[in-house]
């Protein structure tokens, strides 16, 4: 499995960084995690936006959606006479204008996933948890079926406790880490001591941190991390960051 960084920013872009999205690879399958402020600059240094197999989202904050209309177009008008293929776009549906957007005739179509169902898109089957956010979210665990590999992306989340068995031995750990530490049990994010206490009881294996803030020192948050984990190594998302395992 190959994870590639698109954009790492919570809320908004800045100085040239976009918000949240992350490009999962396996077995020559392309699924796009979110597609944040940026996406489409990004993902194009990696691969031709017109190779991507599918789409899915955590919600429809727009820093996780921003890109999304403006992937539909490319695929639209650089894929004609290609004969490219109905982009599946997944979501949830508890927010129909946002779930309907994933739909544009002839370029993509919206597909629904649902919290007690297993999804099965290409090389991967993804379960869900419902987070903490002030809108339905959903961390994903994906899984590569072939090998049994696989990482849990919070998606948006303040602290829930059911985010440990979720992420339990996982590979890779992708975790909102909007918050320094201070600001625990936030209703919309982790902070960076929450982040690592999960990941010190779920014993994960790698820890990402991701849609990071814009303001403060990294590596004080980073640091924060790891003073809750001992031996499991964590890393600050950046763009076109990859972690293979
Ligand atoms: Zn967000
Ligand atoms: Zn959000």
């Amino acid at each position: 499995m190959k994870l590639t960084v698109l954009g790492y920013l919570g809320g908004y872009p800045y100085k040239g960084q976009g918000t949240s999205s992350y490009l999962l690879e396996s077995d020559g399958f392309s699924l796009l995690i979110d597609a944040g402020s940026s996406t489409l600059n990004i993902l194009q240094k990696h691969i031709d936006p017109l190779r991507l197999d599918s789409v899915i989202l955590s919600h429809y904050h727009e820093d996780h959606v921003a890109d999304l209309g403006v992937l539909q177009y490319y695929r639209q008008l650089r894929g004609k006479d290609k004969s490219i293929p109905i982009l599946p776009i997944y979501g949830h549906t508890e927010d129909l204008v946002g779930y309907r957007r994933l739909t544009l005739e002839g370029v993509s179509i919206s597909m629904p996933y649902e919290e007690q169902q297993v999804l099965d898109v290409g090389p991967f089957s993804i379960q869900f948890l419902r987070t903490v956010h002030p809108v339905p979210c959903f961390a994903m665990r994906i899984k590569e079926k072939q090998t049994g590999k696989n990482l849990v992306y919070t998606g948006d989340s303040g602290y829930l406790g059911e985010l440990i068995p979720f992420a339990f031995q996982t590979d890779v750990l992708l975790a909102d880490t909007y918050l320094f530490a201070g600001k625990e049990k936030h209703p919309a994010h982790l902070t960076a001591k929450e982040t690592g206490e999960i990941a010190r009881l779920a014993q994960v294996k790698q820890v990402v941190l991701s849609h990071l803030p814009q303001d403060g020192d990294l590596q004080v948050l980073k640091k924060q991390t790891e003073k809750e984990v001992t031996n499991i190594p964590v890393r600050l998302a950046s763009e076109s960051m990859i972690v293979e395992w």
